[in-house]
């Protein structure tokens, strides 16, 4: 069973993932406005992860609970130290809050340990940004 651990940038917060295989793991980008803003960058890249998997070992992050502008909470952890984002999550059906965790790639100790799948909202990709070959594109989202 492999364990990933990752942390905030100041280690306050520490965690670790268990997951049955990698496989478990759905590292995609999302390229959309929310994204952008919460992540303080051109997209976010996030892994979901079924909730049990996550286990923190250290710490207790922040929430911020938000309306991503369609009536639907998302809901995002980060330290209260060093403003590190760690996970977030939504009340939508699929991601709902209570089976999944998407983990912000980097935060993990190894960030080469779960490389994307797929890229959700292509139509806001940045104009410079190139695709990632090989992986799903979706225009829009259904995390
Ligand atoms: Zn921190
Ligand atoms: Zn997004």
């Amino acid at each position: 069973m492999p364990v990933y651990t990752g942390s905030c940038f100041c280690r306050k917060i520490e965690y670790e993932l268990r997951l049955e295989s990698a496989e478990d793991a759905r590292t995609t980008l999302c390229h959309c406005r929310n994204c952008k803003k919460a992540f303080g960058t051109n997209y976010g890249l996030t892994a979901k992860v079924p909730k049990d998997t996550f286990h923190l070992t250290k710490g207790q992050p922040k929430e911020h609970a938000g309306d991503n502008g369609s009536g639907v909470n998302i809901y995002r952890h980060f330290c209260d130290t060093c403003g590190s984002f760690i996970l977030e999550f939504g009340e939508r059906q699929e991601n709902a809050k209570d089976h999944y965790r998407y983990i912000c790639v980097g935060s993990l100790d190894d960030t080469e340990a779960l490389p994307p799948k797929g890229e959700f909202f292509c139509k806001a990709r940045a104009s410079w940004m190139p695709e990632i070959p090989n992986v799903f594109h979706k225009q829009e989202i259904q995390k």
